[in-house]
């Protein structure tokens, strides 16, 4: 860009700046290297100025100057996303959010926050009034709040309370305009999609209301099985059991679990794993399921008998935080997201395992989609190429399992398989210049001469 960043810096007083150069760069960065394509593609993508903002009038001035400097701008929480998502692929200004990050309001069965909230701080003010967020990633400790609705999809506690996009997760988000003068929308209800999900592409999250469930003692707990289909077989017992309130359900590949050095003496070696979080009066329903399911209870823990062992937490073993235990070891080591057919079928497992050969080794999640339990794949993969890649996702397909790229850093392009037409209608009313973020929209460019109600009428075209 041909932006002069000295003169943009002071235009955004008295909103911090941050231009030392090694501290740019590294908010450009997310945690796009879990895939060595992405890492190929965005590893020399920077950005050239960060502005920290901390109240909605700060971010209204930031936004202000971006529009009048025509300059690209990428929203930054924690960047803990996985794709790229808050990468400058244009360069220009990020606008990183972690210092608006009040918890404004524990209501009855929500909490207000500010988009850079941590979602750890907002578990911290909700655990004493007998609340938790209904679900969080395993990244809560770095990741934000506006983050996770911008960028993510579900988490711990989606077993029990679905993704974040089902009805009444997202109760309220407040979304400011990139504009001469920058507005503030309220989006409530099911509108709340419109922003969900985009990446940051159509408007700023400044603030966000979300569902919250009664907290509970949680126990951590950990069971073996001989057999991958028989984990995953249990796993399902589990999830649709109605008598076990579990917020958390994953099983790995025995060979997966020899990543994870901190278990050693903990679970028994060369099986296959089921993690779970359940609530303590539930635990000998547990007990007696893992058993009649052919299983071995390893371990059950309480908070505070987990601190006491210095153990990491269960959900250090589900999500893409089991990718992150392959991945500290050996960078060789990558993923996919792969959907499986519902219901959950073991047989179909059993199938599809030997037909993957040695370099994939499957990893599943439980959760809750309009009420039925459903598994996703996200296996480890031993990357020797897109050639092979390219195969594995094949296999899958063809086993009818459908594979949600995680190897592209465009919003069309994992779990979004098409163009999502509201959201760029949105963008146009909200972004005119289409200064968000957009290179992480392929559909952008062809559309972006178009009126919002012009573009919104693919979507019904679709
Ligand atoms: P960032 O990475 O900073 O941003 C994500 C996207 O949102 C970017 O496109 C950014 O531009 C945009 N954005 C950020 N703030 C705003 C804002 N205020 N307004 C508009 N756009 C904004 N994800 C899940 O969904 N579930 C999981 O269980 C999960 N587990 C994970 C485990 C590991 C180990 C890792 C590395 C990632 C995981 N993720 C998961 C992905 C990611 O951690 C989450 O989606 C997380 O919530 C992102 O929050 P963040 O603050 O780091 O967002």
């Amino acid at each position: 860009t041909d932006i002069d960043w000295g003169a943009f810096a002071r235009a955004l007083a008295p909103v911090e700046v941050i231009n030392t150069p090694v501290l740019v760069k590294k908010r450009s960065r997310d945690f796009f290297w879990y895939s060595p394509i992405l890492n190929a593609e965005l590893k020399s993508c920077f950005g050239d100025l960060v502005a920290r903002p901390r109240t909605p009038d700060e971010m209204r001035h930031v936004l202000a100057v971006a529009y009048a400097h025509d300059a690209p701008v990428v929203l930054r929480g924690g960047g803990t996303g996985n794709y790229g998502q808050a990468v400058p692929v244009n360069g220009g200004l990020i606008i990183e959010t972690t210092a608006m990050n009040r918890v404004i309001e524990v209501g009855d069965g929500f909490v207000r926050a500010e988009a850079g909230a941590l979602m750890a701080d907002i578990n911290a003010a909700l655990i004493p009034q007998g609340r938790e967020m209904a679900m969080f990633p395993s990244t809560q400790d770095i990741a934000t709040v506006g983050g996770f609705v911008a960028g993510g999809s579900a988490g711990i506690g989606s077993v029990a309370n679905g993704a974040l996009r089902d009805p009444g997760n997202i109760i309220a988000l407040k979304v400011q305009s990139l504009d001469a003068t920058p507005r503030e929308h309220l989006f409530e209800g099911v509108d709340t999609l419109h922003i969900h999900h985009a990446w940051g592409i159509n408007g700023v999250i400044t603030e966000v209301s979300l569902r919250t469930v009664p907290t509970r003692d949680w126990v951590g707990c950990m069971a073996t099985f001989d057999r991958y289909e028989d984990a995953y077989a249990a796993g399902h017992a589990l999830a649709r059991d109605e008598a076990i309130a579990c917020k958390l359900v994953s099983t790995a590949d025995a060979r997966i679990c020899a990543y994870f050095p901190r278990l050693d003496g903990h679970i028994r070696k060369d099986r296959h794993l089921l993690v779970s979080l359940l609530p303590q009066e539930d635990v000998a329903a547990f007990r007696a399921l893992i058993t009649q399911e052919g299983g071995h209870v390893d371990l059950t823990l309480t908070e505070d008998e987990r601190i006491e062992a210095k153990l990491p937490h269960v959900f250090d073993f589900s999500y893409n935080h089991t990718t992150l235990q392959v991945l500290k070891a050996d960078r060789k080591a990558t993923y996919q997201q792969v959907g499986c057919p519902a219901p959950p079928d073991p047989r179909a497992i059993a199938r599809l395992r030997p037909q993957l050969g040695d370099d994939v080794w499957m990893h599943h999640e439980f959760a809750r989609v309009g009420g039925q339990i459903v598994t996703f794949d996200l296996p480890i993969i031993w990357f020797s190429g897109r050639a092979r890649l390219d195969q594995i996702n094949a296999i899958y397909e063809d086993n009818g399992f459908p594979v949600h790229d995680a190897h592209t850093w465009r919003v069309e392009g994992g779990g979004l398989k098409t163009a999502d037409y509201r959201h760029l209608a949105w963008k146009k009313r909200l972004d005119p210049k289409g200064l968000l973020n957009s290179a992480k929209s392929a559909a952008w460019d062809s559309v972006k001469h178009l009126s919002a109600a012009e573009i919104e009428a693919l979507e019904t075209a679709q």
